[in-house]
């Protein structure tokens, strides 16, 4: 079973973001860039469906500027077998271009599984699995906190839903995103990263992949980008008599 993860370059989770003086987007300039960690947590689970056996192959996709070949790196360091990039120039691809790339990827490759992070922590869209899944006419299991591959043709879901967990089981080939309570994911340790640097990673263009550049035409345009409101200043209460005096006088939720 051939198991394709997509890994999106995106600012490191640890950076405060600025927004940039005429509120058209986020300083991205000299910000650390890192895995987007749904992605990562990805990578983990594809590598320990090949430690168990379960797959063969583990290969890693991006779509993005050449930079995201730094994100294929830190995926291959932890154990996955190569790595594609689809070299767009622009590292902001809106998600349906995504997922049209990401089509052809998973066809060209004939992946059995494609897992994606439930969402990208820079836009926070969580669409491109739902949409790649729909553009393949492949099932999807969602927010996965368990994937158990039971055959070639199965796996077991299991999803994070609103007021508890949900079972699916989806025929093969299939879609899977991550949520955060999927696995912990592995540091990469020096001797691997050395030896990711010599990891296969393929340059693919969009013409390579079937598509044209208007693929990547934006269908929104951004109004505005603000900073959230500043929280007020707190004030601190002598003891609990007072606290509870000031929650049910003041506060009105007691
Ligand atoms: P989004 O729908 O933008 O929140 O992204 C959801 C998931 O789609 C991410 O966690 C990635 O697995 C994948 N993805 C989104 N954009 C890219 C990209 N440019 N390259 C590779 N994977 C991506």
């Amino acid at each position: 079973m051939k198991v394709l993860v997509a890994v999106k370059r995106v600012v490191d989770y640890n950076v405060k973001v600025r927004v940039k003086s005429d509120g058209s987007g986020v300083d991205l300039a000299n910000v650390k860039m890192s895995i987007n960690p749904f992605d990562e947590i990805a990578v983990e689970e594809a590598i320990r469906l090949k430690e168990s056996g379960k797959a063969t192959e583990v290969v890693l996709v991006s779509v993005g500027s050449a930079k995201s070949e730094e994100t294929l790196r830190t995926g291959l360091a932890m154990g996955a077998d190569r790595g594609i990039l689809v070299d767009t120039d622009e590292q902001t691809v809106e998600p349906l271009a995504v997922a049209k790339i990401l089509k052809s990827v998973a066809q060209s490759e004939q992946a059995d599984l494609v897992i994606l992070g439930k969402q990208a922590i820079d836009d926070d869209c969580n669409q491109t699995g739902q949409m790649l899944s729909a553009l393949l006419d492949w099932p999807q299991g969602t927010f996965a906190s368990v994937v158990d591959v039971l055959s070639p043709e199965k796996v077991n879901v299991t999803r994070e839903v609103d007021g508890g967990l949900q079972t699916l089981q989806l025929r093969l080939p299939a879609v899977v995103t991550t949520d955060l309570r999927l696995n912990e994911p592995r540091f990469a340790s020096l001797p691997n990263i050395m030896k990711a640097k010599k990891k296969p990673v393929a340059k693919l263009t969009l013409s390579d992949v079937g598509l044209g550049d208007e693929v990547l035409t934006p269908r929104l345009t951004v109004k505005t980008t603000q900073e959230p409101a500043s929280r007020q200043a707190g004030i601190k209460v002598g003891n609990v008599a007072e606290l509870i005096e000031k929650l049910k006088n003041e506060a009105g939720v007691l």
